[in-house]
């Protein structure tokens, strides 16, 4: 990694940015495309064996709450408050079932948090039932959850593989003390040790771990010790996340003491050691946090550049619609995105009226398509074939946006892209700043000042 290089446009290039989980990004997305037009979008569907679905279901319940937390997430007072989310989750399914007017196939479930794990043997069961009686999960089906490794025992490893579970990500963030001290989370090594084993013991085809840069008191020294003790571990694949500070848009941050926080030139310093040690150790770099054996699927499509992602994280599956469950669910009919209250009363509110929980969405227009198939493609595999959208749309990047790539010119003399006959590579210092190329071909761009923009773009 030229680190030198990368070091010097860090105050050029760090600024407030999309993650580009989506294309149009969240903020742009309208509270006018309510539930009828959720409704609708899903009875669109095509179905039948070739157009599969990915499942994403929301489970919100956390035994505590972490201050550094960013997810849509609260503490959990026990099994009761659980099975009557349930019971909103199957009204939501039975809504959707009927829309969709019979069984699709799922190919991809994900349970994320909050902390799936939290839910006990029967919920587990309950909320695995209620997914495959509205969808026919595939046999091969990719089915996967986050887990809590202070809720983790042998038992439930081996509970969830019984469940069909095959993929498993571990929350870790950071092995220090000091560091779990700051962000009110204290998870010893041995146990993440000892779920980890225990994850491998039951059979899980894939256990991941979750980690965290730019946490309050984190330094090169502490961060080294955690890369090392995951590193140990030899996980399938690492996501190495950005901690946002928004303490304004995540009241729990306020227990986080700013002061502790460190300052964005060593939050780089941070990724970049990331980057270095994982890369280093023979993960494939992916995106712009996710890191995977050589041999993986993520890096095999990452090398073959056929890398896709969607909201449930990057993808070897192309053009998978996504259906979100769940308080805050997120779901992508292809034509369409939708997304669930965030709010658990509302949420619950909705589906005990009888309608689906859509609080805003957006209808993708033809040009709306077009760049998000140019932003996905410049996310997950840090090029821009000028012929990438010739077949599916018809139209070649070079022609259509032209002053697009005018603007390329100064990233390419800042050595961020290169700009080749047949289209652009993103260049290796340009990957720590592929949010900020990619913000050039956003048409909503500074359009929707006045929603939140959740993370610097470094
Ligand atoms: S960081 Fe994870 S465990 Fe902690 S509150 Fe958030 S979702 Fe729950």
């Amino acid at each position: 990694v030229n680190t030198r290089a990368a070091f010097s446009l860090l105050k050029k290039y760090d600024k407030a940015g999309p993650r580009y989980t989506s294309y149009p990004t969240v903020p742009a997305w309208s509270s006018e495309f309510d539930h009828e037009a959720y409704r609708n979008a899903l009875a669109r569907l095509p179905r039948g064996r070739r157009t599969p679905l990915s499942i994403y279901l929301h489970l919100p319940f956390c035994a505590k709450r972490c201050h550094y937390c960013g997810c849509n997430a609260v503490q959990g007072d026990g099994s009761k408050s659980v099975d009557s989310y349930l019971d909103c989750v199957e009204r939501e399914l039975e809504l959707i079932g009927d829309a969709l007017g019979g069984p699709s196939p799922a190919t991809h479930v994900h349970w994320g948090g909050g902390t799936p794990n939290y839910l006990n043997e029967s919920q587990i069961h309950r909320a695995r039932r209620l997914i495959s009686e509205t969808f026919s999960v595939t046999d091969d089906a990719e089915i996967s959850l986050e887990a809590d490794p202070r809720l983790g025992t042998a038992e439930q490893a081996a509970m969830l593989r019984q469940a069909g579970f095959n993929r498993i990500s571990l929350g870790v963030q950071d092995v220090d003390a000091a560091v779990q001290r700051a962000i009110g989370r204290n998870q010893s090594e041995g146990r993440t040790r000892r779920f980890y084993r225990e994850c491998r013991e039951a059979g899980f085809e894939s256990v991941n771990i979750d980690l965290v840069y730019g946490l309050p008191a984190q330094t090169a020294d502490s961060f080294s010790r955690t890369l090392e003790a995951v590193l140990d571990l030899s996980p399938d694949r690492i996501a190495c996340f950005s901690y946002a500070h928004v303490p304004w848009i995540r009241s729990n941050q306020n227990a986080i003491d700013a002061g502790l926080l460190p300052s964005a030139q060593d939050k780089f310093s941070l990724f970049v050691q990331a980057v270095t040690a994982l890369t280093g150790a023979g993960y494939e770099w992916i995106g712009i946090d996710h890191f995977a054996k050589a041999g993986d699927d993520l890096a095999e499509a990452y090398r073959a550049r056929v890398l896709h992602r969607n909201f449930m994280g990057y993808t070897t599956d192309e053009g998978a619609a996504m259906v979100g469950l769940g308080m805050s669910g997120i779901s992508d009919t292809l034509d369409c995105f939708a997304q669930n209250s965030s709010d658990l009363a509302e949420y619950q509110r909705a589906l005990k009226g009888g309608a689906l929980p859509t609080v805003r969405g957006h209808a993708l227009t033809a040009e709306d398509r077009l760049r998000r198939a140019v932003i996905t493609h410049l996310m997950c595999n840090m090029e821009l074939p000028f012929d990438l959208t010739a077949t599916r749309f018809g139209v070649r990047i070079d022609e259509k946006f032209k002053d697009e790539i005018e603007r390329m010119r100064t990233f390419a003399d800042d050595g961020l892209v290169a700009i080749e006959p047949e289209g652009l590579r993103v260049t290796e210092t340009g990957r720590f700043f592929v949010r900020n190329i990619c913000m050039e071909w956003d048409s909503y761009m500074g359009k929707s000042a006045d929603r939140p923009v959740f993370s610097r773009t470094v």
